[in-house]
Parts: C-alpha cells; structure tokens; sequence
C-alpha cells in the first residue's frame, strides 16, 4: 500500500486531502508540498502520512512537488494547530494559513533570513567617482562609498532609499547580499530599582520557568508591569530561551519596541499587520532558527515558531483586538494558554483590568494572581468625580463642571484630555420639521456626519453620502446635528480654549502610518493643551504633563443589550482614567452621565475596578453568563430574510434536543440589517462545555450538506466575544 499525504490546504473546508507522496523527496509531516486542487496549485501543509487513503488510492492525485526538505512547522506548532483548528471550529487549512506568513504560503524555496546589506559593485564605485548621478541615486552611491550598509542603516539615513536602490541594482551599480544577522549593542538603558512587589513578581514566575504555569498580573497602567516582564525575559535571555510578547496594536509597539531594544540589548523581532510580507517571513524564520531571541507581536504572532521557548507574556489581556473576529475566530490569549501548556514554559496575562474570564479563572485556582498596587512613577491615584448632567445647562455636550475643570488645568499650563468614544460631528443629523433623519440605505442605521469632509457616513458599513443642504422629505426643514462626537468637541473647544492647542485623535485623524506619534509629538511636556479623542487615547504614550481626563458620555455602554457592554464600559473607564497623572503631578478624572446612580459607576468610582468585576462576575454566575457557561453563535447572513430564516431554522432542526443545552433562536441580529445583508443568529449555550462540544462538529459537517446553507453566508463562532 502506499504511503499518502493528508494535506491542510487553504480552503474553507473542515476537512484535509489526501495526495499521494510527490515523485522526488521524502515528504515530512510539518513540511510544505505543492498539491493540484480542482483547475489551481495550492501550497499545504503535510499534517500526517497514512498508508491508506480514505479513498480508493488509484483516485489520488500526486503531490507535485515537495517545498520543504525538512519540517517547517514543528511538532509543537503541528500540534497546536491542529487543537486550534478543532477548538475554534476552523478549516485545518485555514489555521495553518494564520500561522504561516503570506510569502511562506507561496510555492518557492524559503528566503534567506540574514540582514539584508547593499553595496556599490565596481562599476557602481566608477560611477560615484564619476559623479555621474543625480538626486538620490547620488546621494545612494555616496552613502555606500564607505561600505555596504544594512536596509535598516539606509531606511534611518535616507528615508525613501528603495527606488534609487532599484534603480541603481538595475544598472548594475548596486548589489544585495544577505549576512548572518547583526548582534545588537549592548543595553544602553538600565533598569529602575525595582519595587517590592515587581520583586515579589519577578521572583514568583522566575521560579517557574521551565514549566507551564499561568499568571495574571494585575496592575494598573504605570503600576511598572512592562519593568516586571523586561526583567522576566532577562531572565529567560540569561538562560539562553526566547521570549514571545503579544500585544494588542501595534500602536504600542513603537514605543514598547525601543523600550525592549534599549534595555535587552538583543534582536527584538516585531510581527505585525502592516509589515511587508518579506519582513514578516524574515522575522518568522528566525524565530524559527532561534536567533530571534524576543518576538513581539499582535494577535497573529501567537503562531510563531518558539524552539527554545522560555516564556510567553500577553500584555493588556483582557482586550478584544486578541480574538479574530472572521474567517478563523481564534483568541490569542486562550491559544497563547494552550501554546505555553505544550511547550512547558510560564505563560504571564498582564492588565489593569482583567477579564472577567481570567479574574474567574484565578478565583478558581487556575492561574496565580500577582498584584502590582502601587504606582512607581505617580504621586497618588488620580480623584475621581461624577458629574450629574441631569437638568445641567450643556454647553455643546459638556457641563459646566466640565469645563471649569479643562479651564483649570490649562490654566496651571498642564493638559487636559478630553474623551469621547464616537468620530465624526455628531451621530446624527436630524430635521427640525419632519422628524427625518438621515439614515444608512444599507443598514437601518443612523448616518453620522462628519462635518469637515460634508458627508454622511455609515460607521457600520461605510457608504458614504454628501451631507445635504435642505431636508430631503419636506425640503424646508433646518438639518439639525443631533449629539457630539469628537469633531464637534474639538470645535467647541478651540473656540472655547482659543489660545491653547487642540488636538483631536482618532481614527479620521491618524489615518496615515505614524501620525498618531507625530500629533502626540506636537505636546509639549511642559505645555498647556486639550486633546480630544476617542478610546486610541485610552492607551499607550506616557503624557507626563496630562492631569485631567474629561470622560465625555458613556451613558451608551450602560444601555447596551450585549451582556459584556459593562464590563467593557468598566475596563475603557479605567483605562482612559490611568492616563491621568502619570508622572509627578497628582492626576484628576471628571466623568459626567446622565446616570450618576448607576451601580456600576458608582461601585466602580468608589471601590475600583476589581471590586466592579467581582460583582459582574457575580451577576454572570447567577445568570449563568460566560464564564460560567460557553457559548456558540451560528451566524448568517443574506439580501433576503426568508433564505436566513429558514437556513437558520434547518440548522435548528439538525440539534439534538438536551437538557444541557439551550438554544436560542432563530432569531435576528442585534444589527439586523448591515450593508445590504439580512443578518440573523442561533445561539448555543450550555454550562458543560463537552456536552456542547460534542455536539459542535457533527452539526457543522451538517449544516455543509444543507441545500438552504447556499443561499447565506455562515460561520460558527465558539466562545463569541460579541453578539453582533
Ligand atoms: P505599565 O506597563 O504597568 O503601564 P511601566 O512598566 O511602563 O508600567 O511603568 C510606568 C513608568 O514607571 C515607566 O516610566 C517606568 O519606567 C517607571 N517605573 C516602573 N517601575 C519603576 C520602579 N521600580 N522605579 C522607578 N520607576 C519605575
Ligand atoms: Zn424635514
Ligand atoms: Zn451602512
């Protein structure tokens, strides 16, 4: 009988194919082949080598080619993946497809992972001596006149390089060449004397490397966890392992980057989304060869190759940029957990305000809590205040209260931040004749203007209209913007605040790479300002001279019928509020609502956070809420609402009905119409998560086989993080 393939490809399917071995090589589990699918060629991954096929063998077709010599992915990885896959419901294709970056999935022998150098050839030399070029391919030829330089030397000496260098290499002046990695200098920072408690957490998961253990590390920001992990993977250097660092955006990457860099003294690797896919395969592969050393990532970096792994830390834990909200819906957090479990080493959650998942989860014994209370860095913890907008005469949205305190604090030539969780002008743009307002065609869902550009835009699905001049419907009636987002702020403020800077961020106004650091740029340590912004302000960027943080409206997050809104609402409040006074100065936070008796606010503002979780999870438990339950969410979508419907009433038909599980549904989506589409759900619930499990994958391959599931697009989403 001979050998056959068992092939991940790419594809949406649950399911891998079977390939008989290629004609040259010796196909390896964890190795990449070349395999014809249908009328295309496709670059899997081989995740087992059986001696029979599924099907009558002289069906098979033949592997055309084996990619790698050895395994790409090792046994860990393999492994790992494949639980994922199962986990989360994904194509087995699909989860490899995650792990391996884009150029790793082409059909080509892998690229070289040394630093990439250029130099000048002879006749490049001539022509610099010659000085027969102009702009910058002058200005190319002279640099390297004194020897090759790396990519990352030129990009820092002469931004926009590439093009002369192409240029250059075409004519035969310029050549490329590959070296051994660069060692880094050594640190150039040293670390803060650390604090009894940093201590007490560096010694306590210091203890246990070498085996699985997971830690949460509960500590406001500026509390000094970035100090606890800087000394943990000193550590796991000393020991000659690698660390792995995920972090929500790469918007903190800039500055965590140089942070690590400074003080580690070695190759620090980041593994981020707007990476080019050659760097990206780089840093993977070196990863992979362990001369990467630290790898710092977003969501995705979860997947890389650790072989001498000797820590794994997530940063900022409980936020929701760590779950994939389409295709493969994994949760990096969750998966990190699995990865450390497999490779035996520590794994430390780090935030200010955990999850409700991982506050239960140490409550349980699971993981060991460490407390950072104190904050090295401040005075004091910023004061906290609620301010009733009840029966308040607002001025464009804020109250006096407000703005006396904005008034203050610019005054004492220290700087206020001013937040608000909605872009745009306002959310809505309403007639003060009829009652029109300008709603998304798409969505059943307001428009919200955004006044500078004249439009209308739809933040669910993005159309975009001109902001109209008269009411559409009675063509007589006065538009009148209803509400404020943070354009509209901004304006009032400056108008306001005139002799101080405004500056607004969000995401209108840090579209392009790097302004979110230039506009902070702008302040001054030492001047007065008022930024506006939205929750990109919540994080990141230490502002010594901000004091005040003005929290604009959360009234929404205390509406919401998604059962995580408050737990959200309490993590964003604080996170915002931790801006405030980081530095020597004591920090203060206003935060006006129409709801000042809210329990959650209250409890939040007079005992902190842990106390707010301590009663959410409470209420979970009661009603049995995750995480004391687990949850799966069929969702489909289509233009028309019968073929949802009755997709999602099939799907319903296939269950088995147990008492263990509750359905609910069919049903329609919180957001039932969003750009064209008629969207609906079931929901799955059960307190015994293999009881559901159990049930999971026969109804997938089942709802595959449904006639009505061609009529919509679906997907399964186990542990869902939201219900839209
Ligand atoms: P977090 O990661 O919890 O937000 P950081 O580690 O970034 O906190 O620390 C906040 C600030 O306090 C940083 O500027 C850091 O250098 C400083 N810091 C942290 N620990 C100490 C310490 N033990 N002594 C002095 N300064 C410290
Ligand atoms: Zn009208
Ligand atoms: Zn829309």
């Amino acid at each position: 009988m001979p050998a056959v393939l068992r092939v991940a490809l790419p594809v949406p399917l649950p399911a891998l194919f079977d390939y008989l071995p290629p004609a040259v090589g010796e196909a390896g589990v964890g190795a990449r082949v070349l395999v014809p699918f249908g009328r295309q060629r496709m670059v899997g991954v081989v995740v087992a080598i059986d001696a029979e096929a599924a099907v009558e063998s002289r069906r098979l077709k033949q592997a055309l080619r084996l990619l790698d010599d050895e395994a790409l992915l090792d046994p860990e990885l393999m492994q790992t993946l494949a639980w994922a896959a199962d986990y989360w419901l994904g194509a087995p294709g699909e989860a490899y497809a995650n792990a391996l970056p884009l150029a790793l999935r082409e059909p080509k022998p892998l690229p070289p992972i040394g630093d990439e150098y250029w130099s000048l050839t002879l006749a490049g030399r001539s022509a610099h001596d010659a000085g027969s070029r102009r702009g910058g391919s002058k200005a190319l030829l002279a640099l390297l006149a004194d020897g090759a330089l790396s990519a990352q030397e030129l990009t820092e000496r002469q931004p926009g390089w590439r093009e002369a260098a192409r240029r250059l290499a075409s004519a035969g002046l310029l050549e490329r060449s590959e070296r051994a990695p660069a060692e880094r200098p050594l640190p150039a920072s040293s670390a803060p004397q650390l604090n009894d408690e940093q201590q007490q957490a560096v010694a306590v998961v210091g203890a246990a490397l070498g085996d699985y253990q997971p830690f949460l590390l509960d500590g406001v920001t500026g509390s000094g966890k970035t100090e606890v992990y800087l000394a943990l993977i000193e550590q796991v250097l000393a020991q000659g392992k690698q660390a792995l660092l995920l972090v929500p955006e790469i918007g903190l990457a800039p500055q965590t980057v140089r942070r690590l860099r400074q003080r580690l003294g070695v190759i620090v690797e980041v593994l981020h989304s707007s990476l080019s896919e050659g760097d990206r395969a780089r840093a993977w592969l070196r990863a992979r060869a362990g001369s990467a050393r630290v790898i710092l990532g977003t969501r995705s970096a979860v997947f890389t190759p650790l072989p001498q792994a000797g820590l794994i830390i997530v940063d900022e834990e409980h936020d929701s940029a760590y779950k994939q909200q389409d295709g493969f819906r994994y949760h990096a957090r969750d998966l990190a957990l699995v990865r450390a479990r497999a490779l035996g080493v520590p794994v430390l959650l780090g935030s200010g305000t955990p999850s409700l998942e991982s506050l239960a989860n140490a409550a349980a014994g699971r993981y060991r809590t460490l407390h950072l209370r104190a904050r090295p860095g401040a005075v004091r913890p910023p004061q906290v205040q609620i301010v009733d907008m009840r029966a308040q005469r607002l001025q464009h949205g804020m109250s006096p209260a407000l703005l006396a305190a904005v008034a203050d604090t610019v005054a004492r030539g220290e700087q206020a931040l001013v937040f608000r969780n909605r872009r745009g002008y306002a959310p809505v743009l309403l007639c003060h004749s009829c009652g029109w307002h300008a709603g998304c065609p798409h969505c059943d869902r307001p428009l919200t203007l955004h006044a500078g550009r004249r439009q209308l835009i739809c933040h669910h699905c993005d159309h975009r209209q001109r902001m109209p001049q008269v009411c559409p419907v009675c063509g007589v009636g006065d538009l009148k913007p209803q509400g404020h987002g943070t354009e509209r702020l901004e304006e009032a403020l400056v108008s306001l605040f005139p002799q101080v800077p405004v500056l607004r961020v969000d995401r209108e106004t840090t579209r392009r790479r790097d302004a979110f650091e230039q506009l902070l740029a702008q302040l001054q340590d030492d001047a007065p300002a008022i930024l506006v912004g939205t929750q990109m302000l919540a994080k990141g960027h230490d502002l010594p001279n901000l004091t005040l943080v003005a929290i604009v409206g959360v009234d929404e997050g205390l509406h919401s019928i998604d059962f995580r809104a408050e737990e959200r609402l309490a993590q964003l409040v604080v996170q915002v509020a931790g801006r405030a006074g980081r530095a020597r100065k004591p920090g203060r936070v206003v935060l006006q609502t129409h709801q000042p008796e809210h329990p959650l606010l209250r409890n939040l503002l007079a005992r902190g956070y842990a106390a707010a979780a301590a009663d959410l999870l409470d209420e979970r438990r009661k009603i049995q809420l995750p995480p004391y339950s687990h949850q799966v969410l069929l969702r489909a979508d289509a233009p028309q609402r019968d073929h949802v419907d009755t997709f999602l009433r099939d799907a319903r038909a296939l269950l088995p009905e147990l008492d263990a599980v509750q359905i609910a549904g069919p049903m329609q989506a919180p957001m039932p119409l969003r750009a064209g589409r008629q969207r609906g759900q079931l929901l799955l619930e059960s307190t015994q998560r293999s009881v559901l499990r159990g049930m999971l994958r026969p109804w997938q391959h089942a709802l595959f086989a449904l006639p009505s599931a061609r009529r919509v697009r679906w997907s399964l989403d186990v542990d869902p993080i939201d219900l839209y």
